[in-house]
């Protein structure tokens, strides 16, 4: 089985699906992983650390070729999607809800398409190839340091010869996997931090990272059976804006990171809640994209400076700021669940598999993972 690894097209991207050190590892598991040429060079990964590694260059053209199962991190561009053959498998994060006439054109050239996003986040054995969380961990460690350099004062307490300079107090909302790494960070950096979530078993993992739980009536624990936040009432969402418009001017600095599965990202921060910080003060917007996001006036990858000196930053693709990092772990978790679909050098595809249910979007010509088949519709 020959798996190919793709250089990235999209702008600014500078992560890799493979990294060297998962070369040997995917050998072990019967492929051989051909590499296009330049793949690795957005991450400091030269052509001959990969051949060192064990794994053959190729060109584009060459890999479309030969390779069985290609590799990408992002979705690779409509074109080359559009130059796959039936039969040939496609691996990636490929935020298929998000093209879903691209995904009917993949069924009916029949290429299997299977999506890292899919991958059940509650499920333990499927942790290690959750790229989703891997990516949102990075983006959370890079949000406060965005945060940070936009910032005019210090995070932490310091104490000098010219006085005592009092530590940064940053709001986190939304404390699932990039908000509790950003809590984490924000703590390292002596900052002092609070963190805010609308299910109760946050608390407690805000507490453990040393966090202080900001609490606001009106919002009833908002659990659902399956560990995720479930979206709130209108009722729940005005009181939510209202209560958080009065408590945020405490703060210097305000990162968000609120999502419910499958839904629009939930506004938290109004204009008027900006109004109220204090000049100076840094919102940093992890949600931002084309559906919205937690923050009034964040667009993604945009900076806005209100006429209060507010800094407001929308991110862009944190994750691929930090490539390496970033790519190591996106590698780990490819490795991970190719080892769970190849058998013996194949790829078996079972949709019985709670797992595979997850990831496969298009195969034998058809959209079969079953949100996505609707959006299809
Ligand atoms: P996650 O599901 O692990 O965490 C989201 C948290 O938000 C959950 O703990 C949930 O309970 C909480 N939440 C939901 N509704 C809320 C509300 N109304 N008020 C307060 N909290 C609420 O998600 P994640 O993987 O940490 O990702 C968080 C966000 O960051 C997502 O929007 C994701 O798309 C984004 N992200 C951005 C980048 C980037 O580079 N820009 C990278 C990775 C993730």
């Amino acid at each position: 089985l020959n798996v190919g690894v793709i250089r990235e097209s999209a702008p600014s991207e500078r992560r890799v699906a493979v990294v060297p050190d998962t070369v040997a590892d995917l050998r072990t598991l019967g492929v051989m992983p051909l590499v296009e040429s330049g793949a690795g060079a957005g991450a400091r990964y030269a052509d001959d650390d990969y051949a060192s590694a064990g794994a053959e260059i190729r060109t584009a053209s060459e890999l479309y070729e030969h390779a069985d199962v290609l590799l990408s991190v992002t979705r690779p561009s409509s074109e080359a999607l559009r130059r796959l053959r039936a039969d040939q498998v496609v691996i990636g994060t490929l935020q298929p809800m998000s093209a879903p006439l691209l995904v009917r054109d993949l069924a009916a050239l029949g290429v299997t398409a299977i999506s890292l996003d899919g991958v059940p986040r509650t499920l333990s054995r499927a942790q290690p190839m959750d790229a989703l969380s891997s990516q949102a961990n990075v983006a959370g460690y890079k949000a406060v340091l965005v945060a940070a350099a936009s910032y005019d004062r210090y995070l932490p307490l310091l104490m000098t010869a010219a006085g005592v300079a009092r530590p940064a107090e940053i709001l986190v909302l939304g404390a699932g996997v990039a908000g509790l790494q950003a809590i984490a960070t924000a703590g390292r950096l002596g900052a002092v931090v609070t963190g805010y979530d609308v299910r109760d078993e946050a608390r407690e993992e805000i507490r453990s990272l040393g966090g202080r739980v900001l609490e606001l009536p009106g919002v009833e624990s908002a659990t659902t059976e399956q560990g995720y936040a479930r979206a709130l009432t209108d009722e729940e969402r005005r009181a939510q804006r209202a209560t958080l418009a009065d408590r945020v001017a405490h703060f210097d600095i305000v990162i968000a990171t609120a999502q419910v599965p499958g839904g629009r990202p939930p506004l938290l921060l109004e204009e008027d809640a900006i109004a109220r910080l204090r000049p100076g003060a840094v919102v940093v917007d992890l949600a931002a994209g084309p559906f919205g996001g937690n923050v009034a006036l964040s667009r993604p990858a945009e900076t806005v400076v209100t006429d209060r000196g507010v800094t407001v930053i929308g991110a862009g693709n944190l994750p691929a700021t930090v490539p390496r990092a970033a790519s190591e772990a996106y590698s780990r978790n490819l490795r991970a669940l190719l080892g769970h679909l190849v058998d013996e050098g194949r790829l078996v595809v079972d949709l019985d598999d709670e797992i595979q249910a997850g990831v496969v979007v298009t195969h034998d010509g058809r959209v079969v993972h079953p949100a996505v088949a609707k959006a299809v519709e």
